[in-house]
């Protein structure tokens, strides 16, 4: 089969491998999409992965049944999570995969095939096609609508999304959906003007007047909630800056460096902080419901490219002038 292989410091090849082997309570999928994930790019900037890539978003048939599978059949198809859990504690049972102690992820998923455990599958309803599938049943959708239940409260009006990769696109469209005034803040032109396409009522680029155009846009108070979608020194400290009065700081963007000051950053102005972090299995039926409510996600893509055309595509999502890309083998 053909694969993408991550060759290392923000370069990519097809190459030919063959085709993985469900084991126990494993799955062969045939890939019918697989989309790019912003969260891929470290590894693509960085060390590359040895024959393979950090496909992690993807959906397909199931062609191979490891031993002991029970609940899939041959040809079904399915959306899979790339987390998965133990499948014998507590959280695991109650579809929280992300809170099992012994929680793991899978990858190499932008390949003809791939291999994965069958409780990672959720199967698709007929007439739910692979794009939206695609979005719907993995972080693309997954992260947003994880973040929407931790702020569902009434009194929460105005929200801004920092940083307006793909992630954030999804606030955006998801918040917008859900009756929210959104404002959007990258400093990528393209995403700007995307966001606002997505459902944004005012996006904007991020410069040093940005504190004070966020200001005039709220009434001098500050947003109900922001969402760093960035995880960078500068988002975060203005995510913290933005925000009102016992408003709420949620986190999706990664970072490891220590930014924050207690005192500063939480207890004068007594701020909420949450973190979140990819999506619940138990969530994806409550994806699909937001589809069949109305919710476009479709929107989001940007750009499909065929998988032989990967390492276009990945140089081009690099550049950060794209919304949602999607690899079809
Ligand atoms: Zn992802
Ligand atoms: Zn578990």
């Amino acid at each position: 089969m053909k694969t993408l292989e991550m060759t290392g410091k923000a370069t990519a090849r097809i190459i030919e491998a063959d085709a993985p082997t469900p084991e126990h309570g494993e799955v062969l999928i045939q890939t019918a999409r697989s989309a790019i994930c912003g969260s891929e790019m470290k590894t693509y900037r960085g060390a590359g992965l040895a024959g393979g890539n950090g496909g992690h978003e993807a959906v397909g048939n199931v062609i191979e049944l490891g031993d002991g599978v029970t609940g899939l059949a041959l040809s079904q198809r399915v959306g899979v999570s790339a987390v998965f859990g133990c499948g014998q504690c507590a959280e695991c049972a109650r579809g929280r995969y992300t809170w099992c102690k012994s929680a793991t992820s899978r990858s190499r998923m932008h390949a003809e095939q791939f291999v994965i455990h069958a409780r990672c599958c959720s199967p698709l309803p007929d007439d739910l096609p692979w794009e939206p599938a695609t979005l719907l049943t993995g972080d693309g959708l997954g992260v947003p609508w994880h973040t929407a239940k931790k702020i569902d409260r009434a009194d929460i009006e105005t929200i801004v999304v920092m940083g307006l990769g793909p992630i954030g696109l999804g606030n955006v469209l998801l918040q917008a959906h859900l009756g929210r005034r959104v404002i959007g803040v990258d400093i990528v032109d393209y995403r700007v003007d995307f966001a606002r396409q997505l459902g944004a009522d005012v996006s904007i680029k991020a410069d040093d007047t940005l504190i004070d155009r966020l200001m005039d846009l709220t009434d001098g108070d500050g947003a109900d909630v922001v969402i760093d979608c960035a995880g960078q020194r500068a988002s975060v400290a203005n995510s913290f800056l933005a925000v009102r009065r016992g408003g709420t700081v949620v986190f999706n963007g990664e970072s490891n460096e220590e930014l924050l000051a207690p005192s500063r950053d939480f207890n004068r102005r007594e701020i909420w902080a949450v973190g979140c972090w990819y999506y619940f299995m138990s969530e994806v039926p409550e994806m699909i419901q937001l589809w069949r409510d109305g919710l476009n996600v479709t929107r989001m893509i940007t750009h499909r490219f065929p998988l032989a055309e990967a390492p276009a595509a990945f140089e081009l999502f690099d550049r950060g002038s794209t919304g949602k890309v999607l690899l079809r083998p």
